[in-house]
């Protein structure tokens, strides 16, 4: 059987936090305003894990008014929602996600975000892609008030 899902997030950007995006932490004058890290990348990634499975969502798994999750590494949560995902007999094909942020620039972190959610999903870095765009200037994104970013994920069980 070969399951498809889907994920979204978005996060608002404030000064003084650090930005982490699919593990990796970029240089930047602003961060995620979020309960965990906020890295939106990998959030998308567990939710369009979840969805796949039809086990429901980041917010049902790891709930933003629990303590335990206050900046929370978001790999981690990736991972527990792998074992979730795991334990009902799947496995991940290939992962596509696309990060929508005006700024900083972030393709030269690209390859390493790919190593680094490959990693922790127990696959290649081959069956990982993760791409970037800017918003033309407009809506949260564009205006440089938020990233956000979107994921799909095929699994086989
Ligand atoms: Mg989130």
């Amino acid at each position: 059987m070969i399951r498809i899902g889907t994920g979204y997030d978005l996060h608002r950007l404030v000064k003084g936090r650090p930005l982490i995006l699919g593990g990796v932490s970029i240089s930047f004058d602003k961060g995620f305003d979020a309960h965990s890290d906020g890295d939106v990348l990998a959030h998308a990634v567990i939710d369009a894990l979840l969805g796949a499975a039809a086990e429901g969502n980041i917010g049902l798994l790891f709930p933003d008014t629990d303590p335990a999750y206050a900046g929370a590494d978001s790999l981690a949560l990736l991972r527990s929602a792998l074992d979730e995902v795991k334990k009902s007999g799947f496995a991940v094909v290939n992962i596509d996600a696309t990060i929508v942020a005006e700024a900083p620039k972030l393709n030269p972190y690209l390859d390493e975000m790919c190593t680094k959610l490959a990693s922790c999903l127990e696959i290649e870095p081959a069956q990982v892609s993760v791409k970037v765009k800017t918003n033309e200037g407009v809506g949260p994104e564009g205006r440089g008030e938020a990233i956000s970013a979107q994921a799909a994920v095929l699994l086989e069980g």
